[in-house]
């Protein structure tokens, strides 16, 4: 049978993911997401849905859920852990959008109404959807997040955010066979450094930086990369503290022990960190030795109160675990060392220093995850230099698919 599909974002650059396929009487959309810009900039606006997939509960991925599942109350096929860390995202996303006066792309009520339409499933679970069969499997990236196989005449995989190696919190995704494969192409062109080297590396200017009196603050996105990051310094016998958002995303996983690699590890991880509860806390962890908050892209959140009073520190430092995206603070530090905080331009002395953490496949491990799954039809998304595949996939049919213009596909 022939479907139709369209990325109404996200086939060309990573944020506002969102794609759709239509057939056997049915639309479904695969994601949802927006890119958290200043202000933030949304997928094209999604046609009658009867389905919903969410991979994981990233903001590109998850953000502009509720404008589809609150309106048409259509069904959401997601991880109950993805639902309920999305959950967050979504009424964080208000929360911010009221705070800057920017456009409310759905209301508490939409959110409420995504929240009832969810139909969860566990990795390996196979649901029937008009005949069309769509399993979900484990993709690696963070806790909960998930790849959606579809099997009609032939099968359809669709990775979303995927690693395929170990990390500390969560296991590897595994190639599936299949004819059609819809990948995600974050780091074409790119690969990491070895993760054993990049922790040593790590652990290494934390020492110095506390021996010589400073103070460690390392901005974090919520959602995996703290967890990552306390999981890998659980052991050091450090005053550590832990703001923002990864507390409560800590704590939802924890919840959801099934879907973490260690759950052991992850306890004892939150129990070495003190957790930040209010302004006194907050004090104290000033004086503490590492402080591990959220934003991750120094923009919002806690963070911004720790760089003002750490900002003229040339003792401590400032250690950027995660991607720092154009027009964001954390680029601006990389770029021209100052930040901006309530409007004002600072310059920053304490050293700046940037670790590989990611937690996507790099460009070797994409190949090698493709050849694996053996597929006619490899579909590149999420990704700005998808490009560079080009020459390693000489033996599939590639496509580079464009935001707003369908394409078909025997599925
Ligand atoms: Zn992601
Ligand atoms: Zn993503």
């Amino acid at each position: 049978m022939e479907m139709e599909f369209e990325f109404l974002g996200g086939a060309d650059m990573v944020g506002r993911m969102g794609m759709t396929m239509k057939g056997n009487g049915m639309t479904m959309l695969v994601e949802y997401g927006l890119s958290p810009t200043k202000p933030p900039e949304f997928p094209l606006p999604a046609p009658k849905i009867d389905h919903a997939f969410l991979t994981h509960a990233h903001l590109d991925h998850c953000g502009m859920i509720p404008q589809v599942c609150g309106r048409y109350n259509c069904e959401l096929f997601t991880t109950p852990l993805s639902a309920e860390v999305g959950e967050l995202m979504m009424n964080d996303t208000l929360k911010i959008a009221k705070a800057e006066d920017y456009v409310q792309p759905y209301t508490v009520g939409d959110i409420e109404r995504t929240m009832r339409a969810v139909v969860p499933m566990k990795y390996n679970d196979t649901i029937s959807l008009k005949g069309v069969d769509v399993t979900m499997h484990d993709a690696g990236h963070i806790p909960g997040a998930a790849m959606f196989e579809f099997e009609k005449d032939v099968k359809t995989v669709y990775t979303g955010d995927i690693h395929t190696e170990s990390q500390r919190l969560v296991g590897p995704a595994k190639p599936l066979d299949c004819t059609n494969l819809f990948i995600e192409g974050t780091y074409g062109g790119r690969s990491h450094p070895s993760r054993k080297e990049t922790e040593q590396r790590f652990l290494a200017k934390i020492e110095e930086v506390i021996e010589r009196g400073g103070t460690v603050l390392i901005p974090c996105f919520a959602v995996g990369r703290t967890q990552e990051i306390m999981l890998l310094l659980r052991n050091l016998g450090y005053d550590m503290w832990v703001d923002g958002m990864g507390r409560a995303v800590t704590r939802l996983f924890l919840d959801y022990p099934e879907y973490i690699k260690d759950v052991k590890h992850l306890k004892s991880a939150k129990k070495r960190f003190n957790e930040v509860r209010n302004g006194a806390s907050r004090d104290n962890a000033r004086r503490g030795d590492i402080i591990v908050t959220t934003g991750g892209m120094l923009d919002g959140g806690p963070i911004l109160g720790y760089l003002k009073g750490l900002k003229d520190d040339p003792k401590s430092a400032i250690l950027l675990v995660g991607f720092q995206a154009e027009d964001t603070n954390g680029r601006m530090l990389l770029e021209q060392g100052c930040v901006k905080i309530d409007g004002d331009v600072y310059p920053v002395a304490c050293e700046l220093q940037r670790y590989d953490f990611s937690a996507h496949a790099d460009h070797g491990q994409l190949i090698r995850f493709i050849e694996k799954c053996d597929p006619d039809n490899v579909i590149i998304m999420h990704s700005d230099t998808r490009d560079l595949f080009l020459p390693d996939l000489q033996d599939y049919n590639v496509i580079l698919p464009e935001t707003g213009k369908a394409f078909h596909l025997e599925v």
